[in-house]
């Protein structure tokens, strides 16, 4: 069975490595009922992104941002951690992990036991809110009551600066520290295992190339094909679940 040999493979990989790193997408959270955005037929097909300079334009768009977020706030609140995100907290508890640097927003690794300094969140985080001037954060239960009772979007109750969910709209800069710890650990990891992202997103779809570049061996696993196939030195193309849980015994 080809499955049963690239698992076998994987365990030794994992066995060998002295410092992985796991890099996530949004595929590991669809198997927690978490829509992919970008995937055909996603939200952002059929509903434009609003971007960070139309945000900070207009508050017609700081409205309509905020309405579709409070819309998607139940798929957010019960959502929680699967077979995937728990192997990867226990590979991180067992030392074999050093980090996960993730392209997604919705706090599953650290709800999953993760602990919060070894997460990089490349595209920020939604649970949360926060002031684009001070930094001032926000929990998103209080504005949307008060955005449900003024239909205004929230503006910062220390300065007045616009309020937003902590992630990073297009258009809006890359978080420094986040890209800059994601830089050292993809330099300085032996394993790189990249699980549920088409690897097609830049700039963070550059960290697998460039671990691989620094010399660790990479492994992918998605249930499609990705743009980095061909550079990896194992692909698995099988639900992340199913592919992760027998490592811990879930
Ligand atoms: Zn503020």
């Amino acid at each position: 069975m080809a499955f049963d040999r690239d698992i076998a493979e994987l365990a030794r990989m994992i066995d060998q490595a002295r410092r992985a790193v796991v890099f996530t997408g949004a595929g590991i959270s669809t198997e927690s009922g978490i829509p992919d955005f970008r995937s055909p037929g996603g939200i952002w097909t059929r509903m434009a992104p609003i971007d960070f300079a139309e945000f900070l334009a207009s508050e017609e768009a700081r409205r309509e941002t905020w309405k579709r977020r409070f819309a998607m706030e139940e798929t957010f609140r019960a959502a929680q951690p699967n077979r995937g995100h728990r192997a990867v907290a226990e590979l991180v508890r067992r030392g074999t992990v050093a980090a996960v640097i993730t392209q997604n927003i919705d706090g599953l690794h650290q709800a999953s036991g993760v602990a919060e300094d070894l997460v990089i969140e490349l595209h920020g985080n939604t649970t949360y809110a926060h002031c684009l001037d001070c930094a001032r954060r926000y929990e998103l239960g209080a504005l949307r009551v008060a955005f449900e009772r003024d239909g205004a979007p929230p503006d910062c109750a220390a300065c007045g600066g616009f309020v937003k969910t902590a992630t990073i709209s297009f258009g809006q800069a890359m978080p420094e520290d986040a890209m800059q710890r994601a830089t050292e650990l993809a330099q300085h990891c032996d394993l790189f295992i990249a699980i549920g992202s088409s690897l097609a997103v830049w700039p963070a779809a550059g960290f697998p190339m460039m671990a691989k570049d620094s010399g660790a061996r990479l492994v992918i696993i998605n249930r499609e094909p990705t743009d980095q196939d061909d550079i990896a030195d194992l692909v698995i193309h099988h639900d992340i679940g199913e592919t992760l849980g027998p490592f811990v015994g879930n």
